[in-house]
């Protein structure tokens, strides 16, 4: 079974993201449990909380089929002290509402070098973060997302992801979600079935299939190996359909969250209809 949504939004609170999810044909979604560009937020109220688990009930979506997204500002690798402390204290926050809201899993991106540690060094950092946050809270695997590579950000390469769970200390509360468009754009093909099965085999031998916990379905307005990150609508970009029919035809890709974050929300109920119509 497969399990398709979008990343919807949870504007007048976390409990209405289910919502929006139901209104779409969603069978999973992403969503921001506070606001994604500031360090602080107010703690999820208990009415909130218990409103968002009637409505995960009343949309018939698991909990385990929810994919939490951190905050941008974020980041674990962070080569400097303060920021690296900040970053920890936020990650944790996140992790913690997670935890409130009865979900198993949050999604973020490992992280940048800012051009000031070397990418190894950063890469420690990332899993020496998640060991601690792993080490304060139950129940919830962290989820490290593969990056465009744009700038100085780690997460580009599957070996970087290799390496953070490498040094993560409880192996089974770690995991991998692929987004399509950071792979693609990370200069790794997905444009026929040919260059699938290469990439996917790629990720099988340096990764592993069993980290893999969540998917990103995304198109790419850039070419392969630009390294830019910019989302198209599925179909109109540089991928086209054929990942996402492979995707839909593949049984390793079951049974875990797959979530669009495609440009024109407009589309997203069109998008998973065709999706599941593969
Ligand atoms: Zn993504
Ligand atoms: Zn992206």
């Amino acid at each position: 079974m497969k399990y398709i949504g979008a990343h919807v939004s949870a504007s007048g609170g976390v409990q209405n993201a289910p919502l929006n999810a139901q209104e779409i044909g969603a069978k999973a979604f992403a969503l921001f449990t506070k606001n994604q560009r500031q360090w602080h937020a107010k703690p999820l109220t208990d009415k909130s909380i218990l409103a968002f688990r009637e409505n995960l009930d009343r949309a018939a979506i698991a909990a385990e089929h929810v994919l939490p997204h951190d905050s941008y500002l974020i980041n674990l690798g962070h080569p400097e002290e303060e920021g690296l402390e900040k970053s920890r204290t936020a990650f944790l926050d996140e992790m913690q509402r997670c935890e409130q809201l009865g979900l198993s899993l949050l999604n973020f991106h490992p992280g940048a070098t800012l051009r000031k540690i070397s990418e190894e060094e950063s890469l420690q950092r990332v899993a020496e973060s998640i060991n601690l946050v792993l080490s304060q809270t139950q129940g919830i695997t962290a989820v490290i997302e593969n990056t465009a590579g744009q700038g100085s950000t780690l997460g580009y390469r599957f070996e970087h992801l290799a390496a953070i769970i490498d040094a993560v200390e409880d192996k089974s509360r770690v995991g991998v979600c692929l987004d399509t468009c950071h792979t693609f754009v990370a200069g790794y093909d997905l444009r026929t079935e040919s260059a699938c099965d290469t990439t996917f085999a790629e990720f099988e031998r340096v990764v592993g299939f069993q980290y893999l916990r969540a998917m990103h379905l995304n198109d790419s307005k850039p070419d392969l190996g630009a390294r830019v990150d910019r989302h198209h609508s599925l179909g109109q970009g540089k991928l086209g359909w054929e990942v996402f029919r492979y995707i839909m035809h593949d049984p390793r890709f079951e049974d875990i969250p797959m979530v669009l974050e495609t440009i024109d929300d407009t589309l997203w109920k069109e998008e998973i209809a065709a999706l599941y119509a593969i």
